[in-house]
């Protein structure tokens, strides 16, 4: 395993988004760990939403004076095969789930666990990926409580994934899960829901010069923001549906003209699916100029996309939660998107963006002809995006529900 390195984060710098009531409990929650040591646990220091979350958590934490480590797996390749077999197993649609795959599984993770060699006061292991290595977890801190955090949708899991990963989560002492619906599906003690959110002073959220817009745009060349773009930000995975949003586009440039689609998407670490869905994306894009197929943008890149698109498409098939949702609408970007995981949680259908139906392909195209005709609507619908992110969706509101559960789980199981 190994440990990522993070930004320098200082809770001070959230006083535009955190009012002091806000402040002062996170202070007092935050005292009351003193002493306590966390160890977030995951299987990717890049690339997708949980290392995203992290990546802002852990130092604000340790800002906070609660001394957190994070730490990633470090795995053969086909461990990562197999845990996304589980992904998909748990989002609903996985190969056979055979016991040479369950064979990998465990001995990477005990592989894994052998290298836990530190005491925590607490253990957050975000994903099915860390589970395995439960064993080792009880055996080197048998005090300590097991958080499992789950960041996928979980709205219709197959049985054989369910029940490898139920018998893990009915071991650990708490379970938080991004959306009330997933909660009932898994086999869990004391589970509890937190949505998760962004971080408004990363590089991909802050606002930026007008200077630094102008060369990211250029950069960005021969894309025009010039002319009427969309775009979708996200791991060229088949839950992201991809080919949904590229048939969408094609109906919705009939109607706009000149309009373009960018296809931005990064290459998880521990998903071994990205580069083909990636090659077969480009070549179906390969014949049209204004497609433009995007990959390993800099964050500050995907800030001034997510900016300046002039709608932002999730047209997921199954969603956990989506950050890239919330990211577009602090931008005062609206977003059309699928009603799917936790995508309804962040649009507010006809006021902030729209909702379709996962395989509605032709309504997704109608949503995006109607707001790229309408230049006030888009700019309404903006500002009430940016006003709903702020009241729901931004750090320091999940960091207070994150403090609270370890306070309570800690005095639970002392
Ligand atoms: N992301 C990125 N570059 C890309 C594609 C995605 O930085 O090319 C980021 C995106 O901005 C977001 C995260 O990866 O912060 C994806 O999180 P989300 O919850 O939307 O989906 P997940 O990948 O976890 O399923």
């Amino acid at each position: 395993m190994h440990a990522p390195s993070l930004p320098d984060r200082s809770i001070e710098a959230y006083e535009a988004v955190i009012d002091v009531d806000r402040l002062e409990r996170l202070r007092s929650l935050a005292s009351r760990l003193d002493g306590v040591r966390i160890l977030h646990v995951n299987s990717t220091a890049t690339g997708g939403g949980v290392a995203e979350l992290l990546r802002s958590i852990v130092p604000v934490c340790v800002d906070l004076g609660v001394d957190t480590d994070w730490l990633v797996m470090d795995a053969e390749d086909d461990f990562y095969e197999v845990t996304k077999a589980m992904h998909n197993g748990l989002q609903g649609e996985g190969p056979a789930f055979t016991d040479e795959m369950k064979a990998t599984y465990r001995r990477e993770t005990d592989r894994n666990g052998a290298e836990l060699d530190e005491a925590y006061d607490l253990v957050v292991v975000h994903d099915p990926q860390p589970l395995g290595m439960l064993d080792r977890i009880e055996e080197t801190m048998a005090d300590a409580p097991v958080v499992w955090r789950c960041h996928i949708d979980l709205t219709d899991p197959d049985d054989a994934y369910l029940s490898f990963v139920s018998d893990y989560t009915k071991r650990v002492d708490h379970a938080i899960f991004s959306r009330s619906a997933y909660v009932g599906e898994m086999d869990v003690p004391e589970p509890s829901v937190i949505s998760p959110s962004i971080d408004p002073l990363a590089e991909k959220n802050r606002s930026l010069d007008p200077d630094a817009i102008a060369t990211e745009r250029d950069r960005l060349d021969p894309l025009s923001f010039d002319r009427p773009v969309v775009a979708q930000v996200s791991r060229f995975d088949p839950w992201k549906d991809q080919f949904g949003t590229l048939e969408a586009y094609r109906r919705a440039s009939e109607e706009i003209d000149g309009l373009q689609l960018a296809l931005c998407g990064g290459m998880a670490g521990d998903d071994p699916e990205g580069l083909e869905l990636y090659e077969r994306v480009a070549g179906e894009a390969v014949d049209d100029p204004d497609v433009h197929v995007l990959t390993d943008l800099t964050d500050r890149a995907v800030n001034v996309l997510q900016t300046e698109a002039d709608v932002v498409v999730q047209k997921s098939i199954r969603e956990g939660f989506g950050l890239v949702v919330s990211e577009a609408l602090w931008k005062r970007t609206p977003v059309v998107g699928s009603d799917v995981g936790g995508i309804p949680l962040q649009i507010v259908d006809g006021q902030t963006g729209y909702l379709v139906a996962a395989d509605d392909v032709a309504g997704a195209a109608d949503r995006l002809v109607s707001l790229l005709e309408d230049d006030e609507r888009r700019t309404a619908f903006g500002e009430r995006a940016r006003d709903h992110v702020r009241e729901r969706f931004l750090l320091p509101r999940q960091l207070e529900e994150l403090l609270s559960t370890f306070v309570s789980v800690l005095e639970t199981h002392s």
